[in-house]
C-alpha cells in the first residue's frame, strides 16, 4: 500500500491522521492512502514558501533555469515509472501517459527554463523626455491548483512558470490523482531544490484548497478545474485583489463543413470527442455537421469511434482506458440518462462496460454518441467531461457560428473546411479562446492558452504566463 504525504519546506511530512483512499480506476481497488491536509497544513506550506521567497526571487534567472532543468531531467530519468503511475492513478492508457502526459511535463520545465533565461524587458523611449523601462518582479508565494484529467501535465504547466519567474509555490494536485505530484516532490527532494521553494500538499479542495486560496500571504492563484470551483475561488480571492488565472470548463464545438477534407474531419472529430476518454477540457462534445454531409459523416464517425475499444489501461496496446472514478462514471451515466429523457437517439455506446480479469470492477464506458438533441437542451449546454458526443446538423455558416457560440462556455472550437476565407471569417466570429482550423488540440507552448465567458479568466503559456507570474513595475528616467 502506498502512503502519500505532504512535502513542505524540503521535507516529507509524517502521514496525517486524516486520510483519503487512493483508488485505481481500472480495477476499483484501493492502492494506498493520501494525507488529507487542513488549515494547519496549508499555513505550514505557505509559511515555508514565504521564508524561501526572498532568496528565490532574488536569484539569477539562469540559476532558476538550472533548477528547472534538473527537475525535468529528474522526471525524464523516471519517465516509465511516472507513466505507469499516471496511468494507474487516472485510468488513462499507459501509452498516452508515456507519449503525451509525462513528456509534456518534462517539456513544461524545459520550456520555462528557457523562457526565464531569454526574457528581455520592455523599454519605451519618450522622445526628448526620458526612458521608461518595465521591471518584471516576482509576485511572491503563489498557489497552483490542478484537476485530475491531466494530472502532472497541468500541474507542471503552472509550477514551471511560477518558479521560473521567481515565485515560491504551494501546489495542490487533485485529491483523486495525486500520485505523480507526490513523485514530483520526490524529484525536487532528490535534486536538493532549496527548502520551501516548492511545497506540494494534498487533500480535499473544499478543505485545504479553500484555506490556501484565502491565505493573505498568497499573492496569486493559478487554478485549473471546474467553473463552479473557479467561481468559488474568485469570490474568496476578490476582496484581497490577488492575481487570478482561472482555466475552467468547456462545451466545445467541432464544426464540419461539406467542403472539408472528409477523412481528416472524421478522424479529428473522433479524436476531439474521445481523447482521454472525453476527459479533456478541450474535447469537442458538440459536433456540428453541415446537413448535406450528415448521413455520410455520421456513418464514418460512428465506424471510427467504434474502433476505440475500452481495455486495461496498463496494456501497451490500449488506446481507450477507464473513467477517473466511480462518482465521475455515475455522473456521466446520469448525463446519458438525461440525454435519453431529452429525446436523444443513442447511436453508439451508452452503457457501463464490464471487462474481464483484473478490470472486472473498473469504471469503463465506451464512446457514446447521440443525435436528435437540439443545441439548447441541457445535454448540449452543460459540460459532461466524459466520452459522450452529440451530432447536430446545421444549414449554413451563420447558423454554425450561432450554434457554436450558444453556450455559457467559450474555450476551444475546431473547424473543418477547405475554404480559407471561411476559416478566417469564422475564427474571428467564434466566442472561443482557441480556434483550430483543420486540426484539434495542436498545442505550442508559446501561444496564449485559455477561454472566454465561463471557461476562463486570463491566459496561460509563453509570455502570458510570464505576465501572470510577475508584477510589472514601470521606471521612468528623465533626460
Ligand atoms: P474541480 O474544480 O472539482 O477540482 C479542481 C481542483 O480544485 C482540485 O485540486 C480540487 O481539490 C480543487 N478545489 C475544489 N474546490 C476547491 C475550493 N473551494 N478551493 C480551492 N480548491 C478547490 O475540477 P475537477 O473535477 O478536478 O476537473 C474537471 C474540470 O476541470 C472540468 O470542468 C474541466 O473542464 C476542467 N478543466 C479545465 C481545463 C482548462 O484548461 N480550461 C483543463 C483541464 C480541466
Amino acid at each position: 500500500m502506498r502512503e502519500l504525504t505532504h512535502y513542505i519546506d524540503g521535507k516529507f511530512c509524517a502521514a496525517s491522521a486524516d486520510s483519503l483512499p487512493l483508488i485505481e480506476p481500472a480495477t476499483g481497488a484501493i492502492y494506498g492512502k493520501l494525507s488529507a491536509g487542513d488549515a494547519s497544513v496549508a499555513a505550514q506550506a505557505i509559511n515555508a514558501a514565504v521564508r524561501a521567497q526572498a532568496a528565490w526571487g532574488a536569484s539569477a534567472p539562469a540559476e532558476r533555469a538550472a533548477w528547472l532543468r534538473k527537475i525535468a531531467d529528474g522526471i525524464e530519468a523516471r519517465l516509465e515509472e511516472f507513466a505507469q503511475a499516471e496511468s494507474m492513478d487516472s485510468g488513462k492508457p499507459v501509452f498516452a501517459a508515456r507519449t503525451i502526459d509525462i513528456p509534456r511535463a518534462i517539456a513544461n520545465f524545459r520550456f520555462f527554463a528557457n523562457a526565464a533565461e531569454l526574457y528581455a524587458s520592455e523599454a519605451h523611449e519618450q522622445h526628448g523626455v526620458g526612458l521608461h523601462y518595465t521591471l518584471r518582479q516576482p509576485l511572491g508565494p503563489v498557489v497552483c491548483i490542478s484537476p485530475w484529467n491531466l494530472p502532472i501535465y497541468l500541474l507542471s504547466w503552472k509550477i514551471a512558470p511560477a518558479l521560473a519567474f521567481g515565485n515560491c509555490v504551494v501546489a495542490k494536485p487533485s485529491e483523486i490523482t495525486p500520485l505523480t505530484a507526490y513523485m514530483l516532490a520526490q524529484v525536487a527532494n532528490d535534486i536538493g531544490l532549496p527548502a520551501g521553494v516548492l511545497n506540494i500538499v494534498h487533500g480535499i479542495g473544499a478543505d485545504i484548497g479553500r484555506h490556501l486560496v484565502a491565505a493573505r500571504k498568497v499573492k496569486g492563484i493559478s487554478f485549473t478545474g471546474s467553473t463552479a470551483t473557479g467561481s468559488a475561488i474568485a469570490l474568496a480571492a476578490a476582496t484581497q485583489f490577488k492575481k487570478l488565472s482561472l482555466e475552467m470548463g468547456g462545451k466545445n464545438a467541432t464544426i464540419v463543413f461539406a467542403d472539408a477534407d472528409f477523412a481528416l474531419s472524421v478522424r479529428e472529430s473522433v479524436r476531439a470527442a474521445f481523447s482521454n476518454q472525453g476527459q479533456i477540457c478541450l474535447c469537442g462534445s458538440r459536433i456540428l455537421v453541415q446537413k448535406s454531409l450528415m448521413p455520410s459523416f455520421r456513418d464514418a464517425f460512428l465506424a471510427e469511434a467504434a474502433t476505440l475499444v475500452a481495455a486495461d489501461p496498463a496494456l501497451a496496446s490500449t488506446r481507450f482506458g477507464a473513467l477517473v472514478s466511480a462518482p465521475h462514471l455515475h455522473k456521466v451515466l446520469g448525463a446519458i440518462a438525461r440525454a435519453h429523457d431529452e429525446g436523444g437517439r443513442l447511436l453508439l455506446g451508452g452503457e457501463r462496460l464490464k471487462l474481464d480479469g483484473r478490470c472486472a470492477d473498473g469504471y469503463f464506458l465506451g464512446p457514446t454518441v447521440f443525435d436528435q438533441l437540439p443545441n439548447d437542451c441541457l445535454s448540449n449546454q452543460e459540460e459532461v467531461f466524459g466520452p459522450v458526443a452529440t451530432l447536430i446538423p446545421f444549414d449554413d455558416e451563420a447558423t454554425a457560428v450561432q450554434l457554436a457560440n450558444n453556450t455559457p462556455y467559450g474555450l476551444a472550437t475546431a473547424l473543418f473546411t477547405n475554404d480559407v476565407k471561411r476559416g478566417h471569417r469564422m475564427a474571428a466570429a467564434l466566442e472561443s479562446g482557441l480556434v483550430w482550423v483543420n486540426t484539434w488540440m495542436q498545442r505550442d507552448l508559446r501561444v496564449p492558452f485559455g477561454g472566454v465567458k465561463s471557461s476562463g479568466l486570463g491566459r496561460e503559456g509563453g509570455l502570458d504566463a510570464m505576465r501572470f507570474f510577475t508584477e510589472a513595475k514601470n521606471v521612468t528616467i528623465a533626460y
